[in-house]
């Protein structure tokens, strides 16, 4: 196929990671993103192998490498009694099993690391300042017009654009996401501020009625990330920086345990965020004509298997591959249509059952036990296409 002109719109983590493989088949992209420079807010991010061997793919495995770190595994406890519920081993089992890596790693370096790829590829794939506001179809390409009055054109368009998506609206009608009742808390908390156990190389998970907390070492052993969730929220702002109220937090995990409690007291407040979680049903068009969707903008999942970015990637890699052979536009948007729906609903639909599992009033390692291995083999075995 001849060198095409993709426009991306949205450079979150799957429009990046699009671009890098995009690019590295041949073909051209310009990423439009609405603010003015790519960055990132948030806090940690954990990549199961089936988003590391993507990465790997990408030609950034050994970068991952130096930027992430390797949980040895991952411990589920009951929130307040501390009873263990479950060890999944991670670390080299994982890698052995499903060959690559469990990482767990800063948002931030994530996306500097997309960045960075997608910029060496091409100085120029990355267009700041360019807000989407609809686009135009015709038989020869698409046309992008821009908050700023500016238009663009492209043979192909990918929404990338998150979960208000202007892309879907247009491409699937303006349905709004829907409130799920998850309000979500996090923080970045200095590990020089907790005893030297919280540094451990694992992912921590509590859970008690209607709340769970998540809590791991991020850059080495100089951060601890920590995710707190609650069920029965009237919380609806969605923003990624309002601050929290602390005293929210320690009425939502009032007699949970001692360990989990020394988490909350060494949050700064200042530095403590809070945001609802937002979801769709699953969607079965993906593509219209020379349009297509991927990310979060074709399936916002809750986190609860920590699936969202790595189905985005898996979307690029489908994506990249369909278009790295002779194929027609046509033919390669229908090889993505026919795939990815199917995976990504499965995930979307599994990660909000998974919610249930995680805010269970009296786990046991039954609530997790067959569904869950049955699930890791399914998410993580997951091999992603191989293209040129
Ligand atoms: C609390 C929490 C924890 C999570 N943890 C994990 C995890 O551990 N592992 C995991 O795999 N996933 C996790 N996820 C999910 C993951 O973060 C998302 O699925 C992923 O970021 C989606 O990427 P995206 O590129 O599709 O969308 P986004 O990251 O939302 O990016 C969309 C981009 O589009 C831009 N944009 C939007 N509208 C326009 C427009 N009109 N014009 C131009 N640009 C536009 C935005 O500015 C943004 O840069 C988590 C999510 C949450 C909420």
């Amino acid at each position: 196929m001849d060198k095409l002109n993709f426009a991306i719109v949205g450079a979150g983590l799957g429009g990046l990671a699009a671009a890098n493989l995009l690019l590295k088949t041949g073909h051209r992209v310009r990423v439009y993103e609405q603010a003015p420079e790519i960055g990132e807010v948030g806090a940690g991010i954990s990549l199961p192998p089936n988003a590391a061997k993507i990465i790997a793919a990408m030609g950034l495995g050994d970068e991952l490498k130096v930027r992430a770190n390797i949980p040895e595994k991952g411990v589920l406890r009951n929130g307040k009694t501390g009873e263990l519920i479950q060890t999944s081993p991670f670390g080299q089992a994982v890698k052995q099993r499903f060959g690559d890596f469990y990482y767990q790693l800063h948002r931030a370096d994530l996306i500097s690391l997309l960045t960075e790829g997608a910029l060496a590829r091409d100085p120029d794939c990355l267009v700041t300042g360019h807000c989407l506001s609809s686009y135009e179809t015709d038989p020869s390409g698409v046309t992008l017009k821009f908050e700023n009055g500016e238009t663009a054109r492209a043979d192909i368009l990918i929404g990338a654009d998150g979960v208000r998506s202007k892309v879907r609206a247009q491409l699937v009608g303006a349905d709004k996401p829907e409130f799920t009742g998850y309000v979500a808390w996090r923080a970045l908390i200095p590990l020089d501020r907790l005893p030297a156990e919280y540094a451990r190389p694992q992912s921590n998970v509590w859970i008690g009625k209607g709340r769970n907390v998540t809590f791991y070492p991020l850059r080495g052993t100089s951060l601890l990330n920590c995710a707190m969730f609650a069920s029965d929220s009237e919380w609806t702002a969605e923003g990624w920086n309002l601050p929290a109220r602390m005293e929210d937090i320690h009425a939502a995990f009032e007699g949970y345990h001692p360990k989990v409690q020394a988490v909350i007291d060494a949050i700064d407040p200042a530095q403590c965020f809070q945001w609802a979680l937002y979801g769709r049903p699953p969607i079965e068009k993906w593509i219209n004509g020379r349009v297509a969707l991927m990310g979060d903008a074709a399936h916002p999942m809750l986190p609860f298997l920590g699936q969202g970015a790595s189905m985005a990637f898996e979307d690029a890699a489908v994506l990249a591959n369909a278009f790295s052979g002779l194929v027609t536009i046509s033919g390669a948007l229908q090889d993505y249509q026919k795939t990815r729906p199917e995976r990504a609903n499965w995930v979307l639909t599994e990660s909000a059952a998974a919610g249930q599992r995680f805010v269970s009033p009296a786990p046991t390692k039954q609530t997790f036990g067959k569904d869950g291995a049955m699930q890791m083999d399914k998410l993580f075995g997951y091999v992603p296409p191989v293209f040129a």
